[in-house]
């Protein structure tokens, strides 16, 4: 991966600095979030914002059950789920405007909604939703949203430009999870925002999305939209990068599980990130990269408790103990066990064959009598066993999870280990993994039970043994929605 911030860093002493506000999807769920976002984006402008949206909450996963319908030859099916679209976006619509801007809005989608109906043909035609179909198709959801959202901020007197991030950020051709090249979208975000901030417009543009240097649509995984808003931060150097959703900040643990979650209200970039991957859904998992990079501080903040301080993520954050426990699902262990004895070039090989395979480790433990991975993914391993076979005997157990602390330093602090197995000490702990990172320390038990351990974690660290007390309902709630599932 190149630099994403060298470009930027270039252009940032003689352009003005502008704040992303990236809205999730409950953001912009319907005519009342969307006007929520106004009044946050009016609070903004001095500061000079660009908006970045994702699909409207849901959409995404509709467009996909569409897509997934025609390949099976449900074109019928597929098409109603595209008429329920449609008309939730003609209500949000009518909520937000009237007059000749409703009635542009309704033109904009009766095209996109004509260009969805061909590619359902086309899908349905191929009997295949291959991934670079499946890019076209998922991206309108962000077209649409951004269009409500500009159109939504006109009527609010807010001038509103709309961007459509399929010309600013170009990237690879891996269709379903794009990376962007970096030099290019840098120069392209700066040529066409650049502008339109210092002549005090609020360019909107879609999340996720992006294309290839031939204008063929892709997108940058589910849940992207917050890695687009860090790589147009990093792109225009912006002063900070906001993630509007729909709970406080980042939580101590998952609130649908340990009602008592709490805020964490600052953090390090490197403690956010291992938590994205560790499981934890608030973000993105590459969101934090150009960010960091550019050492551009990221908020995470809820559109509908604004007055919340949300959490912070910095490069440097004081503090040594725990910020949160988090738990991954879906993980298999991997045994590999050699044949003879445990040689260098065994070690080679398996990384070889798991990469030929595109099949990403997870974690690694190694001792003179084996190997131990950990994978999120079973599917490639009778083939990669296959291929070891006269070097190593390769087993795997299926439905574990990986539970895990997250904090600077928590690795210098071994009290803090101690206190963890005093909690978890009666799981079947499988196997420690001190990660490569001095930020985490997890524990790998059977998936049923990461709950119980996560909940106990989490009272001992952060409710200092006392039972969970009762908490505000509505807070709970507000907390529980979305960004954690
Ligand atoms: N709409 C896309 C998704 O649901 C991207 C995002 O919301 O971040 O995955
Ligand atoms: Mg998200």
């Amino acid at each position: 991966m190149n630099d994403p911030s060298e470009a930027s860093r270039e252009a940032s002493s003689q352009h003005p600095k502008g704040v992303v506000m990236k809205f999730g999807g409950t953001s912009v769920e319907d005519a009342a979030a969307i006007r929520r976002l106004c009044k946050l984006v009016e609070r903004s402008s001095p500061h000079r914002p660009v908006v970045v949206v994702s699909a409207l909450a849901k959409v995404t996963d509709q467009l996909m059950n569409a897509g997934w319908a025609a390949a099976a030859g449900s074109l019928d099916s597929a098409r109603e789920i595209l008429q329920v679209l449609r008309r939730r976006h003609e209500t949000v619509a009518s909520g937000l405007a009237k007059g000749e801007e409703r009635r542009r809005l309704s033109r904009e989608f009766a095209t996109e909604f004509k260009a969805l109906d061909k590619m359902l043909l086309t899908i349905a035609s191929e009997k295949a939703l291959t991934p670079r179909s499946q890019d076209s198709l998922l991206g309108v959801g962000e077209s649409l949203s951004s269009k409500l959202v500009q159109c939504a901020l006109r009527s609010a007197g807010i001038t509103a430009t709309l961007v459509d991030a399929r010309e600013c950020i170009v990237t690879d051709a891996a269709h379903t999870r794009a990376t962007p090249l970096w030099e290019e979208t840098n120069e392209r975000l700066q040529a066409v925002l650049l502008p339109l901030l210092e002549s005090g417009r609020v360019p909107v543009m879609g999340g996720f999305v992006g294309a290839t240097r031939d204008a063929i649509p892709t997108t940058l995984g589910r849940g992207g939209s917050d890695f687009s808003a860090s790589i147009v931060g990093a792109g225009v150097h912006a002063q900070r990068i906001e993630i509007w959703t729909d709970v406080d900040g980042i939580m101590t643990a998952d609130p649908n599980l340990c009602p008592d979650a709490r805020r964490v209200p600052r953090m390090s970039f490197d403690e956010a990130a291992d938590l994205a991957y560790f499981g934890a859904k608030v973000l993105h998992p590459a969101t934090l990269v150009p960010a960091m990079r550019s050492n551009i501080p990221v908020w995470v903040l809820n559109s509908r408790n604004p007055g919340c301080a949300g959490t912070e993520i910095v490069a440097h954050c004081e503090g040594d103990g725990v910020k949160a426990v988090t738990a991954k699902r879906g993980v298999a262990i991997v045994d590999v066990e050699p044949v003879r004895w445990f040689a260098p070039e065994l070690l080679r090989e398996v990384f070889d064959v798991f990469e030929r395979h595109q099949h990403s480790l997870d974690l690694l433990s190694a001792s003179r009598g084996s190997l131990a991975l950990l994978v999120s993914s079973v599917s490639a391993l009778p083939a990669i066993a296959d291929e070891l076979k006269g070097m190593a005997h390769v087993r795997w157990e299926n439905h574990k999870a990986l539970v895990c602390l997250v904090g600077e330093q928590v690795r210098r602090r071994p009290e803090l280990a101690s206190q963890a197995f005093r909690a978890i000490g009666d799981i079947d702990v499988r196997m420690i993994c001190q990660g490569a990172s001095e930020r985490n320390i997890s524990f790998l038990v059977d998936e049923s039970r990461a709950e119980e351990a996560v909940q106990r974690l989490h009272r001992s660290f952060f409710l200092h043994s006392e039972p969970a007390m009762e908490q505000d309902a509505s807070q709970a709630m507000c907390q529980a929605e979305g960004a954690w599932q």
